[in-house]
C-alpha cells in the first residue's frame, strides 16, 4: 500500500475533529481519538469533582470547564490567577478497545456555535491532537478489527438515508447482515477452491467425470447467488439514492408551484412572469416511503439567449437520467407548440401526465393528448387538490413495493466492480472446465475470484479502495 497515504492516516497520532456541523445549535461535540486522548483532554479541562481524567473509568460521564491550555491549573487552584474559561463542558470517556475506534476515545459536549467550538479544537490541538481527515475515525475502527469495510461503508448509508426502508437496510448492514452473506459466499468459494488446490498439490487431476460435474454443479449455484446479489444491489439503488423524478411543461404551467406543493414548503420561486426558473433544482422527499430526487427545471424549450440555452440544455440532461417524469399540462390553455414539442421528448420515457389548474375553466382538449400514453392525474396544485392522488400514482409507477427490501444489500459502486470480476471469473472457470482445460487454469481463476472478494470486506486494503472509501466520509466520522 501507497506509504504517503498511510503516513496521512497515521494511527499512533491522537486525532480531534468537530462530530456535530458549526452552527448556532443548542450542542457542539468534539471528539478525540487514540492513545493519548485522554492525557490531552485532561491538559484543557477541569472537572468540578477534581478528578484525574486519566484515571476515571470508562463510560463515565464528567462535568467541568475548558479552559485555555497556557492556564497553570495548579497554580491557579491556588491563588486568585483564575485561568480563562471557554466553556462548560461534559466530557464522557470510552476506553479502548471497547470504543468506535477501539482506541481511547473522549468526547466534549460543549455548547454550539462556531466561535467556541472552534476554540476548543484549536486548545486541543495545541497540546498534542492532530485534526483529523475525512473519514479518519471510522478508518480507525477498520483497520482496528472492529468493523470491516461493508459496515464502514453502511455507516455513510445511514447518515445519507432518505428514507425508513433505506434506514433499515443501511442499519441491517451495520449489524452485519450483509457481511455475513458474503462472508458465506466467499466460504463456498473457497471450498471449491480448496479441492482444486488440493487435486493439484496431489498431481491428481479431477480424473472422474462426477468430480468435474459436482465442481460445475457448486461453482454455478455460487454464480447464480451473485449474479442475485448485484441485482439485488442495483434495487437497492432506489432505496439508497431515490427515484429521480423530474417535473416538466411548458412555462406558467404550475410546476414550481406543484414541486413546493410536494415539498411543503416555498423553495422554488413562482411567479406569474414566464420562466423565472432558470435552473434545475433539486429536492429529495419521500412520497409514501419513496425517496423521490425532485427536478423543477426551467419551463423554455427555445433557447432565446444564453443563459436560457444552458437552462434548456440542463433541462435535456435531466430528462435523460430521469426514471420518472411528471409532465405538467395547463388545463386552462390549449395544447401550445412548447406542450407538443415536450411529449414527443419524453415519449419512450416512464411518466405521470398531470392536468394541472383545475380549479380553472377547461380550455385543454384533452383530445389533442390522444397518442400521449400514460397514468393521467388531474391537479390543482395552487387550491391543492389532486396532490395525495398524484403521490399515490408516483409511489405506484416506481413500483417501490416490489423491491426485496429484506435481502436488499448496499454496494458500493468499487464493490459492484469487484462483484462482476468475480462472476466473469466464474464463469470463464466453468467455460473452462466444460472445454477440459487443465486444473491449473480453474484454479488461478478461482484464487483471483477470492482475492476480490477479500477487497470487498477489507481484508485486503487496497489503497484505491481506502481512498475511495473514505474520502466519501465527513471529517469527523
Ligand atoms: P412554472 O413556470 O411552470 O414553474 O409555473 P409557476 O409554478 O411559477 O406558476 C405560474 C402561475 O400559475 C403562478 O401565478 C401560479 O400561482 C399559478 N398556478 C400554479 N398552479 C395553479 C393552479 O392549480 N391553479 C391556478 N389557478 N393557478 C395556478
Amino acid at each position: 500500500m501507497n506509504q504517503k497515504f498511510i503516513k496521512r492516516y497515521n494511527s499512533t497520532d491522537t486525532i480531534a475533529a468537530l462530530a456535530t456541523f458549526p452552527s448556532k445549535a443548542a450542542l457542539g461535540i468534539i471528539k478525540l481519538s487514540g492513545p493519548r486522548a485522554l492525557d490531552i483532554v485532561s491538559k484543557v479541562f477541569k472537572p468540578k469533582n477534581k478528578k484525574n481524567l486519566k484515571k476515571v473509568k470508562t463510560y463515565t460521564l464528567h462535568y467541568g470547564w475548558i479552559i485555555e491550555s497556557c492556564s497553570d491549573k495548579k497554580k491557579a487552584e491556588k491563588s486568585d490567577n483564575l485561568p480563562v474559561l471557554l466553556d462548560e463542558v461534559l466530557v464522557s470517556v470510552m476506553r479502548k478497545p471497547h470504543s468506535y475506534t477501539c482506541e481511547d476515545v473522549v468526547e466534549i459536549s460543549s455548547h454550539g456555535g462556531v466561535f467556541v467550538v472552534n476554540r476548543i479544537l484549536k486548545e486541543l490541538c495545541l497540546v498534542g491532537a492532530r485534526l483529523a481527515l475525512p473519514g479518519e475515525f471510522t478508518y480507525r475502527a477498520v483497520i482496528n478489527g472492529r468493523i470491516d469495510l461493508l459496515k464502514a461503508e453502511s455507516i455513510l448509508d445511514i447518515v445519507d438515508a432518505h428514507s425508513q426502508q433505506g434506514l433499515q437496510v443501511a442499519l441491517d448492514q451495520l449489524n452485519g447482515k450483509a457481511s455475513k452473506n458474503i462472508n458465506d459466499l466467499k466460504d463456498r468459494l473457497q471450498l471449491v477452491f480448496v479441492e482444486t488446490e488440493a487435486a493439484l498439490n496431489f498431481s491428481e487431476d479431477l480424473s472422474t467425470d462426477t468430480a468435474v460435474s459436482e465442481l460445475i454443479k457448486s461453482l454455478t449455484v455460487i454464480r447464480s447467488d451473485i449474479t442475485a446479489l448485484i441485482k439485488r444491489s442495483a434495487e437497492a439503488l432506489i432505496l439508497k439514492e431515490g427515484v429521480k423524478c423530474v417535473i416538466c411543461g411548458r412555462t406558467n404551467a404550475g410546476k414550481s408551484t406543484l414541486f413546493n406543493r410536494l415539498l411543503g414548503r416555498e423553495r422554488v420561486i413562482v411567479s406569474e412572469v414566464a420562466a423565472t426558473t432558470r435552473d434545475v433544482v433539486e429536492e429529495t422527499i419521500v412520497v409514501r416511503g419513496v425517496p423521490l430526487r425532485i427536478c423543477d427545471t426551467a419551463g423554455l424549450i427555445t433557447p432565446k439567449d444564453l443563459v436560457t440555452k444552458e437552462a434548456v440544455l440542463r433541462t435535456q440532461k435531466a430528462f435523460g437520467e430521469a426514471d420518472l417524469i411528471i409532465l405538467l399540462l395547463d388545463n386552462s390553455r390549449a395544447l401550445s407548440r412548447d406542450d407538443k414539442f415536450l411529449i414527443k421528448k419524453i415519449k419512450d420515457k416512464k411518466k405521470i401526465i398531470v392536468i394541472n389548474k383545475t380549479d380553472l375553466k377547461q380550455k385543454l382538449n384533452l383530445k389533442d393528448l390522444k397518442g400521449c400514453r400514460g397514468r393521467r392525474v388531474f391537479i390543482s396544485a395552487l387550491k391543492d387538490k389532486g396532490i395525495v392522488a398524484l403521490e399515490k400514482a408516483v409511489a405506484e409507477e416506481v413500483s417501490f413495493a416490489d423491491i426485496d427490501r429484506e435481502n436488499s444489500v448496499f454496494l458500493s459502486a468499487y464493490q459492484r466492480q469487484s462483484f462482476a470480476l468475480i462472476e466473469e471469473k466464474i464463469s470463464k472457470a466453468l467455460r473452462f472446465l466444460g472445454e477440459g482445460y487443465t486444473l491449473d487454469f480453474i484454479n488461478q481463476l478461482l484464487a483471483e475470484a477470492l482475492d476480490e472478494f477479500s477487497k470487498i470486506t477489507g481484508e485486503v486494503l487496497t489503497e484505491d479502495v481506502l481512498e475511495t472509501v473514505f474520502s466519501n466520509f465527513c471529517i469527523g466520522k
